[in-house]
């Protein structure tokens, strides 16, 4: 059987994690069967303990943007281990880091290391509120920032209102500063800071969605949603965690031209090690402790073996003026063979992209926001997905994923899933 280590390992996990993951997509819940676990990975492939081969189209979600193991942060990380992984105590690694990291952004004077996205997003937001002194942020539905409470938030009832909490355990107090609009929705913000125009703190969103598949802005979206923070004093969060590193150098900001007032990161910053990290003027950052009074703090925020790792991914990227051509070039190829597959075929469909970003959902509306998202056939999605993983193609086990490409893809081996893809699709 295929997956037989696999499946064994997972009911093993099963006695002892919940659901056997330690995060939830992982457990392939949405799409069924069994989650594969994980022997080792190099370059574009991962390698499964049944000895099935992959290649990786999620790049652990982002971070190995140049391929599994790429051995100048595999290097660094070794030897900076041997010097010991932990101090609390500053390192010069540190101020490298965050050099390089500001000079490759733009618009961004100080930048604060934590060790995940959700950290960043969530201190990202309690600096806007000390800053500005107000209480409310506005979120937008199926925009992903971490899973701190102020985020796990609904709409309620009514479209314009405050929202309601998406999980157990999230209280109605936190509920009620969380005000929600649909993405790349202008009017809803307006009306939002109508409604409440000395109460919003800031906006938090991803420039580019991909937490409900990829979702691009619409054209004037960013834009709108700057000059309604100015209008209103409000701060613009943009959560890059994603994009940042990804999209270019400078991450959505530079490639979209739109300035945030504070921007978060993750994934590739860390280079695969737990690293986030929130960035903004100087004004702004000086309200966050020691310099001001907004707390903020980590033991191992910093970690020496995480910096090196990110050090090294940021400078192998800042070397190569090519490397985001080069990606947004294949996940084009990718993209014009699936939409002759699909065409050929007569299935509807959407494929959004956005450079090294991509998603195909199983419909025919274009998908603009959560509710055309969730609008996607997914039993179709399902045979897709298992279908690709059976030729040796791992994809994101739900269709509210985007696809993340990694320079270690080859041409062939784009060509070659491609090929894979007419095979299943014939069963779609
Ligand atoms: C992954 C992600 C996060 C959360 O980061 P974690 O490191 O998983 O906590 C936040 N925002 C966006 C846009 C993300 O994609």
């Amino acid at each position: 059987m295929r997956y037989q280590r696999s499946s064994t390992l997972f009911k093993e996990a099963q006695q002892v994690i919940p659901g056997g993951v330690n995060s939830p997509v992982r457990a392939f819940k949405s799409v069924g069967g069994t989650p594969i676990f994980v022997e080792k990975a190099k370059g574009a492939y991962l390698y499964d303990v049944d000895g099935n081969s992959y290649l990786d189209y999620i790049s652990s979600w982002g971070p190995m943007i140049l391929g599994h193991a790429f051995a100048p942060v595999i290097e660094a990380v070794k030897k900076r281990a041997d010097r010991g992984t932990s101090f609390g105590i500053p390192t010069e690694l540190e101020t490298e880091i965050a050099r390089l990291a500001l000079q490759m952004i733009p618009n961004m004077d100080k930048i604060r290391f934590v060790n995940s996205g959700t950290e960043a997003c969530m201190s990202a937001v309690r600096l806007a509120r000390g800053a500005t002194q107000r209480e409310k942020i506005i979120k937008f539905k199926g925009c992903y920032h971490g899973h701190s409470d102020a985020f796990l938030i609904q709409a309620g009832s009514g479209a314009v209102t405050f929202g309601s909490p998406s999980s157990p355990g999230v209280t109605a107090g936190t509920a009620k500063d969380t005000l929600l609009a649909d993405y790349n929705n202008l009017t809803e913000v307006e009306q939002l800071f109508q409604e409440y125009p000395e109460e919003i703190a800031a906006i938090i969103v991803e420039p580019v969605a991909g937490n409900m598949g990829c979702i691009p802005p619409a054209e004037g979206f960013l834009e709108g949603l700057r000059a309604l923070c100015d209008q209103y004093t409000s701060l613009l969060i943009f959560d890059e965690v994603m994009t940042g590193f990804r999209l270019a150098k400078g991450g959505a900001q530079e490639l979209l031209g739109v300035k945030a007032d504070i921007v978060t990161y993750g994934k590739v910053l860390g280079g695969g090690l737990p690293v986030g990290a929130f960035a903004a003027k100087k004004g702004i950052m000086k309200y966050l402790a020691p310099e001001g009074l907004v707390y903020q703090a980590g033991t191992l925020s910093g970690n020496p073996l995480a910096m090196a790792a990110g050090l090294a991914m940021l400078q192998a990227l800042d070397a190569d003026p090519q490397i985001y051509t080069r990606l947004a070039e294949k996940t084009e190829r990718l993209e014009l063979g699936l939409n002759t597959v699909l065409e050929n075929k007569g299935i509807p469909y959407q494929i959004n992209r956005l450079g090294s970003m991509i998603s195909l959902h199983f419909t025919e509306q274009p998908v603009i926001d959560f509710e055309t998202a969730a609008k996607g056939d997914n039993e179709r999605f399902n045979s897709y997905f298992h279908g690709m993983l059976n030729e040796g193609i791992y994809l994101p086990p739900s269709a509210f994923e985007s696809y993340f490409l990694n320079d270690a893809l080859s041409l062939e081996d784009i060509d070659k899933t491609i090929h894979s893809f007419q095979k299943v699709a014939q069963k779609l």
